[in-house]
C-alpha cells in the first residue's frame, strides 16, 4: 500500500511563550511525510520548493525513505513562507505572514511510482491544487483524505466545496468546523459536513483531543496531557499524517479501523509539540510511539460495572 501526500514544504517563523525562531523548515507535507516515515509507510510526497531551499532538508527527507520525486524545484523562485505567533494559552494563534511565493503558479505532477497510490492525503493548501492532484491519480485512490483552514475557506469557497464534495475523510479543527457549517454544535456540524461529501468527518480540538463522526456513529479520543507543550505547529498534519500512513500500512478503511487511526495520529502528534518544528518528529522511534499507544489506553480505560 502507498500514501501520496500533496502540501507545503515550506520555511516558517514561529514565536510561542517559550522562544522565537528564524526561517526553519516546515509546511503540512513535511509532517505529513515525516510521520509516515515514523511508522515505516511508503510515502511520496507533492510539493514545490524555491532555489532558497537549502539542500540539506532534502537529503534529510530522503534519508528518511520519503519519496520527494513529485517536490518540484523553481530555481529562480522563493520557497513558501509562513509565520505565526502563539497566544499564552498556545491553543490560538495569530498568522503574522503567509508568502505563497512558488505556490502561486503551482502546477502539482504526480511521480509515476505513486500515480496508483491507494490513500491520497490532500494537505491543507489550495483547494485548486487538491483537485488538480486528486484529478492527475491514474486510478481514484480507496481512500481520500482533505485537511483545510479558515484561509481556503475565506478565499476560495467554491473550489473548497468542489474538492469536499470528493473526499472520503475531512479533518478539520472545532473552529474552522464551525465555519464551514454555520453550525456552533460540533454534532450538527459533522451532520452538516456529511452532506458536502465525507463520510468521515475528524474534528480536531488541540489539547482536547479529537472527534470522529461515520454514519451517526461518534467516536471521541483526548489529547495526552503532556507535561510541555513548547510549539504546537504542525500538530494538525502530523496528526493527519499518521492517521492517514496507519490506514496506508493496515489497508483497513472501516470505522473501527479509523478508530484506531485516530489514536496513533494523536500518538504521533504528541511529539510534534515537544520541541520547535520538525525536530522532534524526525527522530521518534517505534519504541516511544508504542510507549505513547500505551499511555492512551491507561488514559481511556476502566472497568466500571453498574
Ligand atoms: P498546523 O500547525 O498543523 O496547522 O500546520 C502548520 C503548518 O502549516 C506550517 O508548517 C505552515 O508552513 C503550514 N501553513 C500555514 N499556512 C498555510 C496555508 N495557508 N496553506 C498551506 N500551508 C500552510
Amino acid at each position: 500500500m502507498k500514501l501520496l501526500a500533496v502540501g507545503t514544504v515550506a520555511f516558517d517563523a514561529i514565536e510561542t511563550p517559550f522562544g522565537k525562531t528564524d526561517k526553519i523548515l516546515g509546511g503540512a507535507a513535511t509532517y505529513i511525510g515525516l510521520a509516515a516515515s515514523a511508522l515505516e509507510a511508503e510515502v511520496g510526497l507533492v510539493s514545490v520548493i524555491g532555489g532558497d531551499f537549502p539542500q540539506g532538508y532534502l537529503d534529510m527527507l530522503t534519508s528518511k525513505n520519503i519519496n520527494i520525486d513529485g517536490v518540484e524545484i523553481i530555481k529562480e523562485g522563493k520557497t513558501f513562507f509562513w509565520s505565526g505567533k502563539y497566544h499564552n494559552d498556545l491553543n490560538s494563534r495569530d498568522t503574522l505572514v503567509t508568502e505563497l511565493n512558488v505556490l502561486e503558479n503551482f502546477n502539482p505532477k504526480i511521480p509515476a511510482s505513486f500515480a496508483d497510490a491507494d490513500v491520497l492525503m490532500l494537505g491543507n493548501l489550495h483547494p485548486a491544487v487538491q483537485l488538480a492532484v486528486l484529478e492527475r491519480m491514474s486510478q481514484r485512490p480507496k481512500m481520500v483524505i482533505l485537511d483545510t483552514m479558515n484561509f481556503w475557506m475565506d478565499l476560495t469557497w467554491d473550489l473548497l466545496m468542489e474538492v469536499i464534495a470528493k473526499t472520503d475523510v475531512i479533518t478539520i479543527n472545532d473552529e474552522e468546523a464551525r465555519q464551514l457549517s454555520g453550525e456552533y454544535s460540533l454534532v450538527k456540524a459533522a451532520q452538516k459536513i456529511h452532506t458536502l461529501g465525507p463520510k468521515f468527518v475528524i474534528i480536531k480540538k488541540g489539547e482536547h483531543g479529537a472527534l470522529l463522526f461515520h454514519e451517526g456513529k461518534i467516536f471521541a479520543i483526548p489529547a495526552l496531557p503532556l507535561e510541555e507543550v513548547f510549539d504546537p505547529t504542525g500538530a494538525g498534519d502530523t496528526f493527519a499524517g499518521g492517521l492517514a500512513a496507519y490506514i496506508t500500512k493496515t489497508g483497513d478503511f472501516s470505522f473501527d479501523n479509523l478508530k484506531n487511526a485516530l489514536i496513533v495520529g494523536s500518538a504521533m502528534a504528541s511529539f510534534t509539540v515537544e520541541k520547535f518544528g520538525t525536530v522532534r518528529l524526525e527522530d521518534v522511534t517505534k519504541e516511544e510511539l508504542k510507549g505513547r499507544i500505551n499511555q492512551f489506553r491507561e488514559l481511556t480505560t476502566f472497568e466500571l460495572t453498574m
